[in-house]
């Protein structure tokens, strides 16, 4: 099998399809054994997942020091992003200072010299002023030094998202979380022709909606509504029926996806990186898509808020719970 690899915007760098999530070997997602997190971590690398993203904030630094550790020696075959200005649940720092020293402090534990990638982390928690008028220019001159490649930026609500980006002329990527599942469309609603237009890399993470639509189901720290986490079993049984796992129709209807440059899934086992690059040579099955379909339609783009009241989208109505897409 080879994987897929599709251009991160216009650099020229290319991106393998399935991309690896390091948030699970910060321990985000229950028990993790680390020395297999590390194998986990090689036996993407053997299978061709060339893209690798963390965070200071997973496991409060653990992460980038557990995926550093890993990537002893084979730095040079990786795209490799990490992230700036959140540092815990509740702990922010959009400022420029902290940028820069930020990012050295993350080379520091990812024992490199530069960052492929950039993004300051879940900008829906600061100030829009200072997100467009400070802490994206700081990343930029990181990004002039060669201490950084691209610069891009994450969060939950796509339409601050895309307003951010809108207002920074030369931002390289967009990372949005659960917005292309099984769940949800409103990636393509509000971001994913814009992005194509603007030459940016929409990289979608969080294929399996933070784990609700896996067999075991979400950590407890999982914010959506009561009737969206009851949804996720419904969606498994009736995968099983039909002799299919969760995961893997959830991750195969999200590489269908036709231009998100990767699609990030936290893996911290090599039976999970096995499993997830198995998907890539499996089919979407149309009928079960159409079951599922139905069966999430009440809670279709139901979504949580994260951030500060006015960067959040609106919940509800004007997104429609339109229909999965069967591609
Ligand atoms: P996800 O939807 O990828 O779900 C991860 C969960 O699914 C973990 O519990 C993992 O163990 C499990 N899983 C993976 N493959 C599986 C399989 N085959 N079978 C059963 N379970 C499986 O959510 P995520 O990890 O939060 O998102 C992916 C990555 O995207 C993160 O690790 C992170 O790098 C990035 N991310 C960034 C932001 C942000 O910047 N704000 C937000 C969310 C995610």
């Amino acid at each position: 099998m080879t994987i897929e690899l599709r251009p991160f915007g216009s650099s020229g760098s290319q991106l393998s399809l399935l991309g690896f999530g390091a948030a699970p070997l910060g321990g985000e997602y229950g028990g993790l054994d680390v020395a297999e997190g590390r194998r986990a971590v090689h036996a993407a690398i053997d299978g061709g997942i060339n893209f690798f993203d963390v965070a200071p904030y997973y496991g409060r630094t653990l992460a980038e020091e557990r995926l550093g550790e890993a990537l002893l020696g084979k730095r040079e075959q990786v795209f490799l992003s990490s992230k700036c200005a959140r540092f815990g649940l509740e702990r922010f720092d959009f400022s420029a200072a902290r940028v820069a020293t930020s990012v050295e402090e993350s080379l520091a534990r990812l024992r490199c010299e530069h960052l492929d990638l950039l993004i300051v982390h879940d900008v829906e928690f600061g100030l829009e002023a200072q997100i467009v008028e400070e802490t994206l220019p700081a990343a930029f001159a990181l990004r002039e030094q060669g201490k950084v490649r691209h610069v891009g930026i994450s969060g939950l609500p796509v339409r601050y998202l895309r307003r951010v980006a809108e207002q920074v002329p030369g931002l390289d990527a967009i990372l949005s979380y659960a917005h292309y599942t099984l769940l949800s469309d409103l990636l393509d609603q509000h971001l994913t022709p814009w992005c194509a237009q603007q030459g940016i890399a929409l990289i979608n993470a969080s294929p399996l909606a933070l784990g609700l639509l896996t067999q075991a189901g979400p950590q407890d720290w999982h914010r959506a509504p009561a009737e969206v986490l009851a949804i996720g079993p419904q969606v498994a049984d009736l995968c099983k029926q039909h002799g299919r796992d969760v995961a893997e129709v959830a991750l195969r209807f999200a590489f269908d996806h036709p231009t998100v440059c990767s699609t990030l899934t936290g893996m911290s086992t090599v039976e999970q990186v096995h499993a997830n690059l198995r998907v890539l040579d499996q089919r979407s099955d149309p009928e079960l898509l159409a079951k599922i379909q139905d069966l999430v339609a009440p809670v279709y783009n139901q979504m949580w808020q994260e951030g500060r009241a006015e960067n959040t989208d609106p919940p509800g109505p004007k997104d429609g719970h339109s229909s999965v897409k069967i591609r």
